[in-house]
């Protein structure tokens, strides 16, 4: 068990599968006390239920990050069970990929909400927290595709992922000192996010393309290996792959 992730209080956002569930079911197994957000409060409790009866503490709230009210009241609720927050892991995303030509202005809308204000909502509720508490430690998901762009089809989405990179460097400049700040860019992980296209030539492209993903405990282990680094090195990037994967 690691001495700087066991009795840590960990929220994260999109905890309902894929890299949030699996990062929830790592860290629990670490020793921390996790809060978990998503919209399928079913998948939740499910998860909840799981981890405690393996010994962990865990608790969920119903969350949608397109929400502002919703996200704080994850923070509060956060607050309210463990009396403090050590990370939030914004991890909520949406990979809605068709070629700009196709105008689906809803999906872009969608992509924004989720992957940009989403993220912004979690800082805006925890960065107080943090400040009051004089420490704690956002981890940012981004993606390889917020480094390279996703061409054709995921334009926006690289654009939303572009931004978490950015938003996490200034966040990490304008905090750092005790608040650690880590961007986590993922390859292709095997979760729900590759069924996410509704454009049939573009979720076909998608789905053959994570053929080769790697399972999302890949990055659960990244993320823990941020968490447990001592309070005073700060992880600010970490970039992971299939060893096969070229983009
Ligand atoms: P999944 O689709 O499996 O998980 C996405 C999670 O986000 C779900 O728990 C979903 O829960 C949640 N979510 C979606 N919309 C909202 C919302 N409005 N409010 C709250 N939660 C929401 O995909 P991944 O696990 O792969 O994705 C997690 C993150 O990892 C995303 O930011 C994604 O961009 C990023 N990423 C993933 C990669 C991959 O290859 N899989 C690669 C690089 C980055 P619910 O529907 O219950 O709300």
């Amino acid at each position: 068990m690691s001495d700087n992730i066991s009795g840590k209080v960990v929220v994260i956002t999109g905890a309902s599968s894929g890299l949030g569930e699996s990062t929830a079911r790592h860290l629990s197994s670490l020793g921390a006390r996790v809060v978990l957000g998503a919209r399928r409060k079913d998948k939740l409790d499910a998860l909840v239920a799981d981890l405690v009866s393996a010994g962990g503490e865990a608790v969920a709230y119903q969350t949608d990050v397109t929400s502002q009210t919703e996200v704080n009241a994850l923070i509060q609720g956060a607050l309210k069970t463990f009396g403090r927050i050590d990370v939030l892991v914004n991890n909520a995303g949406l990979m809605a990929n068709a070629p700009l030509s196709e105008g689906r202005v809803d999906e872009w809308d969608r992509m924004i909400d989720i992957n940009i204000k989403g993220l912004l909502y979690g800082i805006a509720a925890a960065l107080p927290v943090f400040q009051e508490q004089n420490s704690g430690h956002f981890i940012n998901i981004g993606s390889v595709a917020g480094m390279k762009v996703f061409s054709p089809g995921g334009t926006v989405y690289s654009g939303t992922k572009f931004a978490v990179r950015a938003i996490s460097e200034g966040l990490r400049h304008e905090v750092g000192g005790s608040i650690r700040t880590t961007t986590i860019e993922p390859g292709a992980v095997d979760s729900e996010l590759k069924f996410g296209s509704s454009h049939q030539q573009t979720s076909d492209f998608v789905v053959d393309f994570y053929k080769q993903a790697i399972p999302a405990a890949s990055v659960a282990r990244a993320i823990a290996f941020a968490i447990e680094q001592p309070a005073d090195v700060d992880i600010n990037e970490i970039v992971l792959r299939p060893t096969v994967q070229d983009f």
